[in-house]
């Protein structure tokens, strides 16, 4: 017997339909990349999607057809997404920090037809575009007046936006449709393409919203730094329409005193980014004596949060932090670390030991652990082998299936995370297993390391990579970037760690640099740190 309820189907452009109607006048506020800050509407948004997905159709796009966009965080990136799924295509967001090879393999193998940039990357699209042969418009995210002289063949959004009105139906879709696609980063390798459906990005966002996530409401103003670029925009265009929050996007400008100047002139409540940005932000506030009087909550992910972050925002500035795992693969939302009733009244050291963990898979996301013979592991909070996941919006397999190995039976992913569980459910990744350091056959967490070197206060930015050794095969040395103007010695970072790691554990040295490389995500390269010690030897 079938139950008797109505298919409803989970599509994208039901939510900014829901924003719309419900919530029609609520603000979205950009720092436009022209300069000047830009207020519309969720209602102007929608009409406008509209129009651009009638003259994508005039410009030959179908169902399924891919649409790119090299864009930051503004009113109009926001508007392609919603007219380009809206034309029944595919919105297929590019990383501009990804080397132009890279940019012009991504769009090859995604084959986009259609292109919508900002002015800041024009360049960039001169080297790429000419090797696009599937490319056949691009679009320049701005009006006539700012458009300017370049040797590709392009037109001012505006412009192209005004021949079409909003005389339009959303084209009708399947729930499982793509809706849109995004190439992992490659820190781990060539680039893979996640697909994901309408139904996936509305669940998704569902998951996003609750309580024990993001917890989201139409009250809230709130600030993707995130750009919709990485991961799927961590889903945020779909959540914030979906309650009716207010956005509040950064354009261009990601800097610490950029971020903060929105956080307060906008009044912003909720905002999520990946570490480095908020340790920028984090080193802007100390240095100018800044606040954050409206800001409420932050979900950091994207890498491993280190316990000097979470400290500072909730002790210094009141600001409540929830870390967040995540994957391209898993749209992203993975695992968050919300509150729960048992952390009430814990003593401060046990509370950040447990804050500093990845979370719980809320409903919707199923994990496990496993060993090398794919056994599933006990949740002991202590035994760690590869992290295993599965749920409503996990993906299935990578575009054009290069790389799909990793989706293993009854659709178990294996994240190429090393993780442990505890019997709460609350998962704590130890490494990247590319990243974890075997000495001696038994495993070293460089994320550990790391989290607590950057707890030394004239520490900026900490990594820590296995260097061969010839009696225990790896052993970790510590890559240090001190703050500006600090004198660190070696034994400075050694006493910072003695005492809080096991002594096997002590990295068998430390080197000062200017700068540690990171990836187009703005994680730690340590491919590329790796390769710059690769003729290290230790003392
Ligand atoms: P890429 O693999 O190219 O970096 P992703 O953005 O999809 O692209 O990265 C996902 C990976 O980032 C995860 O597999 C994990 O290694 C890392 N990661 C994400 N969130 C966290 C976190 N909170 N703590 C530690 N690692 C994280």
């Amino acid at each position: 017997m079938l139950g008797l309820i109505q298919d409803w189907p989970l599509l994208c452009t039901k939510v900014i339909d829901h924003a719309a109607l419900n919530h029609g006048a609520r603000e979205i506020v950009s720092r436009s990349v022209e300069g000047p800050i830009h207020r519309t509407t969720y209602a102007d948004v929608r009409v406008r999607a509209l129009r651009l997905a009638k003259r994508l159709q005039a410009d030959g796009i179908q169902s399924g057809s891919r649409v790119a966009t090299m864009a930051w965080n503004t009113w109009r990136h926001l508007e392609c997404w919603y007219g380009i799924v809206g034309a029944g295509a595919v919105y297929h967001t590019l990383n501009p920090r990804l080397f132009p090879d890279q940019i012009a393999w991504i769009m090859n193998d995604a084959e986009d037809e259609i292109l919508f940039a900002d002015l800041t990357f024009l360049p960039i699209l001169e080297a790429v575009a000419p090797r696009v042969p599937s490319l056949r418009r691009i679009v320049i995210l701005t009006d006539e007046a700012h458009l300017p002289e370049s040797t590709l063949d392009i037109v001012p959004y505006e412009t192209w936006l005004a021949e079409a009105d909003e005389d339009f139906q959303w084209v009708k879709l399947d729930e499982r449709d793509a809706a849109g696609m995004c190439y992992t980063s490659g820190t781990t390798g060539m680039p893979k393409g996640v697909v994901y459906s309408h139904r996936s990005n509305v669940l998704h966002s569902m998951i996003a919203i609750q309580p024990d996530a993001m917890n989201l409401s139409c009250r809230d103003r709130i600030m993707p730094v995130v750009p919709l670029f990485h991961a799927n925009g961590w889903g945020i265009a779909f959540s914030c329409p979906m309650v009716g929050a207010a956005m509040v996007l950064p354009g261009p400008k990601m800097d610490g005193a950029s971020i903060h100047e929105l956080l307060t002139s906008e009044r912003v409540t909720f905002s999520a980014a990946v570490p480095t940005v908020w340790m920028m932000l984090l080193q802007h506030l100390q240095a100018s004596g800044g606040l954050l009087p409206d800001l409420k909550r932050v979900v950091i992910g994207g890498a491993a949060c280190p316990r000097a972050i979470l400290e500072a925002f909730e002790k210094r500035y009141g600001v409540e932090v929830v870390h967040a795992w995540g994957m391209t693969e898993t749209s992203p939302l993975g695992t968050l670390n919300a509150p729960t009733p048992e952390w009430d009244g814990l003593d401060d050291e046990t509370l950040y030991a447990l804050k500093s963990k990845q979370g719980r898979a809320p409903f919707g996301v199923e994990i496990k652990v496993t060993d090398d013979e794919d056994r599933e592991l006990p949740r002991d909070g202590r035994r760690f082998g590869r992290l295993k996941v599965r749920g409503i919006a996990i993906s299935s397999a990578y575009h054009k299936g290069a790389g799909s190995e990793a989706f293993g039976a009854d659709d178990w992913f294996d994240t190429g995370d090393v993780a442990h569980i505890d019997a709460n459910g609350t998962m704590q990744i130890t490494d990247r297993a590319k990243d974890v350091i075997k000495s001696g056959g038994e495993w070293i967490s460089t994320i550990e390391l790391e989290n607590l070197a950057v707890g030394h206060p004239d520490v900026a930015e900490a990594a820590v990579i296995g260097v061969a050794h010839p009696k225990w095969d790896e052993r970790p040395l510590l890559v240090v970037v001190p703050r500006e103007g600090a004198r660190l010695t070696r034994q400075d970072m050694i006493d910072h760690l003695n005492g809080r790691v096991a002594r096997w554990w002590m990295p068998d040295d430390v080197v000062f640099v200017d700068a540690i490389p990171h990836t187009a995500t703005g994680k730690i390269q340590k491919m590329e740190l790796r390769k710059q010690f690769a003729s290290y030897r230790l003392p």
